[in-house]
């Protein structure tokens, strides 16, 4: 089910990361050990008084964007470009996020950025919570009351640092969660496919590519926002008496099919609207440019496929622009592998989405990881490979502690989980998992699609 997002706005310095970083605790970071992702997240699911949410920490958007050049005579990143994209962000916080809390700074009073951002969000028809940090005395929790000017309503006086407020804050954010219409569950047997990246990587031609395969276009339905379309059309599999129609749904990340009546030039990146996309689907087609590998960003969106448990596929275009000899594809895969190595089982695909080159390939590996993503083996089956596994490598045991295995069960599919029983759940090292994930992988055809494993601690074997 798609949760709701909370987006936190704000020019820099007002406390936006270190609220963020509150409300989300301490969850692991998957993908930190990466080089270029060492910033911290900016983006991560909560909960306050049992409503759940995603928040998004706007400002690290802002941050990420750093590495462009900016106008300066050098191409420095000036003041200038750094409050021009944290104008750009609220602006897509406003079209992506269902509640946009605008964080301004108790301490330094309001500034002209403050109004320059108010100026934009009052023009929106998203609801606004205006918080003041720093407001962590008396004094200025009664001078917090100068925000008013913004006109968005009485601003809330806050101190994240010393939990003044935050409390009432996210109350009153789940309230306005309550009036966002409900995100329509999915309930059509399509299956879900997201073709997300970032601009210019070729993502609108492998749609259209894709597309022009003869496909029978079912319908077009408004997507998420916008201008994003949802392309749903009919795919067949198999020849003759074995084939077997069904219906497929594009969701357009970039809201590519409409991008030309919409704007001119490349697309606004929306980290948010792809987070959206990659909630709603089954498979994610992660595009990249082969002349570019894999980006910080990219290596954060694929993240959070692994924390929502999709299938993935790396899309490598551009494939016609490489250079080639007889290693390169080699090099490449060794290259993008090490990068991915949070995700050893995402198969990998190079085309030229231009040249048509293995576009035909793309839908049969997605299908292949989501048929992979649903299956079932039998506890029978499941429970003679764990007998196996542990006869032929038994699990090692520090003196007086023997791990032993009970039994096992797929809990679940979407994707495949697998809860085994033990005596000592903690005990159990984390090379023997590994060791227990491949075997299963390998007995039963689990190869492109991550898997979940559970261990829990039981008393006695059942
Ligand atoms: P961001 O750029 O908006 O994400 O701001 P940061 O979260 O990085 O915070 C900027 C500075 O404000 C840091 O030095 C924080 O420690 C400080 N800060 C954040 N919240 C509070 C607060 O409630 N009170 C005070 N006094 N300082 C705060
Ligand atoms: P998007 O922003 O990710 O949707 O990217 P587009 O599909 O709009 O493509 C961006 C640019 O890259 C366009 O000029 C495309 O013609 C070009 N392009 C896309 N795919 C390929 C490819 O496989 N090979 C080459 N040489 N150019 C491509």
């Amino acid at each position: 089910m798609p949760k709701p997002v909370l987006a936190i706005v704000g020019r820099p310095n007002v406390g936006k990361s270190s609220f963020f970083n509150r409300l989300i605790g301490e969850q692991v970071a998957i993908v930190e050990d990466q080089p270029g992702t060492t910033r911290d997240r900016i983006y991560g699911d909560t909960e306050w008084n049992g409503v759940e949410f995603m928040v998004i920490d706007t400002g690290g958007m802002v941050l990420g964007s750093m590495a462009e050049p900016g106008t300066g005579p050098e191409g420095e990143v000036t003041e200038e470009d750094i409050m021009e994209r944290t104008r750009e962000q609220a602006e897509v916080a406003i079209e992506e996020a269902d509640v946009i809390l605008f964080m301004v700074d108790a301490k330094t009073g309001l500034t002209s950025s403050d109004s320059d951002i108010a100026e934009v969000l009052r023009k929106s028809h998203k609801p606004v919570i205006l918080a003041a940090n720093k407001a962590d005395s008396e004094e200025r929790r009664l001078n917090a009351v100068e925000f008013y000017e913004l006109g968005l309503g009485d601003p809330i006086p806050m101190s994240s640092k010393h939990s003044i407020n935050t409390g009432d804050l996210l109350d009153r954010v789940v309230e306005e969660f309550k009036n966002v219409p409900a995100r329509e569950e999915e309930t059509d047997e399509a299956i879900r496919i997201a073709i997300v990246g970032r601009p210019n990587v070729g993502k609108s031609r492998l749609l259209n590519s894709i597309l022009g395969q003869e496909r029978v276009i079912v319908s077009d339905v408004p997507g998420t926002t916008r201008d994003a379309v949802d392309t749903i059309f009919e795919y067949t599999e198999g020849e003759g008496e074995e084939a077997h129609t069904f219906p497929v749904t594009l969701i357009d990340t970039a809201g590519i099919r409409r991008r030309g009546r919409i704007e001119q030039g490349i697309e606004r990146y929306s980290v948010i609207r792809t987070l959206r996309a990659i909630q709603r689907a089954d498979v994610v087609l992660l595009v990249i440019d082969s002349n570019e590998g894999m980006t910080a960003q990219d290596t954060h969106i694929a993240g959070y496929v692994l924390e929502e448990s999709k299938g993935m596929v790396l899309v490598v275009n551009k494939w016609d622009l490489v250079e080639k000899d007889s290693n390169t594809i080699y090099d490449y895969t060794a290259h993008l592998r090490q990068e991915l190595n949070f995700m050893p089982y995402v198969p990998f695909v190079f085309i030229s989405a231009k040249f048509g080159q293995r576009v035909n390939k793309v839908l049969p590996i997605a299908l292949e990881v989501t048929k992979e993503r649903t299956k079932r083996v039998s506890t029978g089956q499941l429970n003679k490979l764990l007998k196996e596994a542990v006869e032929a490598h038994p699990p090692a045991s520090k003196p007086g502690k023997w791990v032993k295995f009970y039994y096992a069960t797929q809990a679940d599919v979407r994707p495949p989980t697998f809860v085994f029983f033990t005596n000592d759940a903690e005990a159990v090292h984390f090379s023997y998992k590994r060791y227990l994930e491949n075997q299963l992988r390998g007995a039963f055809g689990f190869e492109v699609t991550p898997i979940k494993m559970i261990f829990r601690t039981r008393q006695h074997a059942e």
